[in-house]
């Protein structure tokens, strides 16, 4: 039963504009509204940060061409058009955001003496490394569950492709994080403020400038709700499938990185510079001011398997997250009176 692997993920916000999403928590017997990170949202940007950073590591493989001969065997009629449509929107949308020569829109590429001219342009632009990593947001190059695909000639599809990109059904991420017809083997839980606690929200006035005057413009004042600079976010990750673990890991690290420099950010406007964040994961320890939501207390946490020991001073915290998960934090008695 207990099997499950839990890992705790931590976030120590250094600035951060608000999430959308709140809940009412009744604290000492007042209601707050708490702004959270959905699981979604974390979810999301962890995967999509993979997806990106691992595909680009790989280079062509040598025999790229032969398998495009062969991938294009095997497709004909409906099959042949599901992949033509599909390549044209991605062609179209690369394009569009000018990281492919608009050339590559000519009917001429869609046809088998341009075709493997025109993959590899796709994927000299989105990475080699298919097989660990898809596009999950991509009709053409998303992984599926090919079992469930009704459609005989979009499945057909879908299995040549799975040949080319040498995938068997799913590539390395989506193993991890799901895809159409397959679960995930992490969850996530939301990431609640815990320090300080309630959080505090501050509301930025901005000022928009008309660009005929440059003059500030007094009726186009806007409000902006963001949290305070340092604010400590706490969520767990629940890995369903031990043998997972490394790679999970590899993975957090991978958005740490990308997050210290500020490559990603979490949440709505970072290109101004909200959402930066650094996050904490795996084992390790942190202390809690005097406004957290425990008290000032050092706590360690683990990378570990569940039981249900749970320590007494933690009990604050079983309004955000399921219980079993607090056995992952050992309380270190300090500064506690
Ligand atoms: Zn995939």
């Amino acid at each position: 039963m207990l099997r499950v692997g839990g890992t705790s993920v931590y976030f120590d916000y250094i600035s951060a504009d608000l999430p959308q999403a709140k809940i009412v928590i009744n604290y000492h017997g007042k209601d707050y509204l708490i702004p959270y990170i959905p699981s979604t949202s974390f979810k999301g940007v962890l995967r999509s940060t993979v997806e990106v950073s691992k595909r680009k590591m790989g280079n062509p493989p040598a025999d790229f061409e032969t398998r495009v001969k062969k991938f294009l065997a095997e497709l004909k009629g409906r099959s042949l058009k599901f992949f033509n449509d599909y390549l044209k929107d991605e062609i179209e949308l690369l394009v569009s955001s000018g990281l492919l020569d608009k050339k590559y829109l000519d009917d001429k590429y869609y046809n088998e003496s341009n075709l493997a001219e025109l993959l590899k342009a796709y994927f000299d632009v989105t990475g080699w490394n298919f097989s660990e990593s898809c596009y999950v947001i991509s009709e053409l190059d998303r992984c599926e569950n090919t079992a469930l695909i009704e459609d005989e000639d979009r499945k057909k599809f879908r299995e040549a492709w799975n040949k080319l990109t040498n995938r068997e059904n799913f590539c390395r991420t989506c193993m991890l994080y799901g895809a159409s017809g397959l679960r995930a083997s992490v969850r996530f839980t939301n990431f609640y403020p815990i320090d300080p606690f309630p959080v505090r929200i501050d509301r930025l006035t901005h000022v928009s400038i008309d660009r005929r005057t440059w003059a500030a413009s007094p009726r186009k004042l806007y409000n902006e709700e963001i949290i305070t600079i340092g604010t400590k976010f706490l969520g767990f990750a629940l890995l369903l499938k031990d043998e997972y673990l490394n790679r999970f890991i590899e993975d957090l690290k991978l958005l740490s990185e990308k997050a210290e420099k500020m490559e990603v950010t979490l949440g709505a406007r970072g290109s101004v510079g909200y959402g930066v964040f650094s996050l904490k994961f795996g084992d390790f320890t942190i202390e809690l001011s005097e406004e957290s939501i425990l008290g000032k207390l050092k706590l360690n946490f683990k990378n570990k398997k569940l039981d249900t020991n749970i320590n007494e001073k933690l009990s604050m915290l079983k309004v955000f997250y399921p219980s079993y998960l607090l056995s992952t934090i050992e309380v270190v008695e300090e500064g506690v009176k």
